[in-house]
């Protein structure tokens, strides 16, 4: 894939997370990598609404070292996104959003209740100790959690939001866009008939 097609897509899927709800404000960071050692990541203080091929950086994995794009800088959250794809080479897209319902589990430390048939069939979904964003704190638990859940798609950041893996960026959008609404779908559950119903896995 060409980084023309990279650059578009995740100029796209960066909107359609910010028009979906899904994250608001400058809050949420969107990456791609664009080969062995690079990522594409969107930057520092936009909207993920207002992402444009103009302003995405371009930024070594390894290093962190990244090229200068005018006023630009990559987002805070640049070294978790290079840690999970130099740890992951299944995952081609990483999305850091805060949609409502599923942070709403996460700001109370609850895993997201799987209850429904697509629920089911997801890999565990771990739960990262809060620490504030783009310190190397956060990035420690979150590789620590990427370590210990070598298959997961999904995790939770306590008290601030979710980091979904994709392989591919429309992947990691709609990994993002389905976890929400299974989050959404259990707090509904719950509101409906309390937080001790337990439906039987099939
Ligand atoms: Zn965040």
């Amino acid at each position: 894939m060409t980084n023309k097609i990279i650059t578009d897509q995740l100029v796209h899927y960066a909107k359609r997370a910010y028009n979906r709800g899904l994250v608001g404000g400058t809050g949420g960071n969107f990456s791609a990598r664009t080969g062995d050692q690079r990522m594409l990541i969107t930057a520092s203080g936009l909207s993920l609404g207002d992402t444009s091929s103009d302003n995405l950086i371009d930024m070594d994995i390894t290093s962190y070292q990244w090229k200068p794009n005018e006023d630009y800088v990559p987002s805070k959250e640049y070294l978790f996104h290079a840690d999970i794809l130099r740890l992951r080479s299944d995952v081609d897209a990483v999305l850091h959003i805060h949609p409502p319902y599923a942070t709403a589990y996460a700001v109370l430390k609850r895993d997201i209740p799987m209850v429904t048939d697509a629920a089911f069939k997801q890999p565990p979904t771990p739960r990262v100790p809060f620490a504030p964003s783009g310190t190397e704190e956060l990035q420690k638990n979150v590789v620590q959690a990427i370590e210990n859940h070598p298959d997961c798609k999904v995790v939770l950041l306590e008290q601030h939001g979710i980091i979904c893996l994709g392989s591919t960026i429309r992947w990691a959008y709609d990994i993002a866009d389905m976890t929400e609404e299974l989050a959404r779908i259990a707090w509904l559950q719950e509101m409906l008939c309390g937080s001790s119903f337990k439906p039987l896995r099939p």
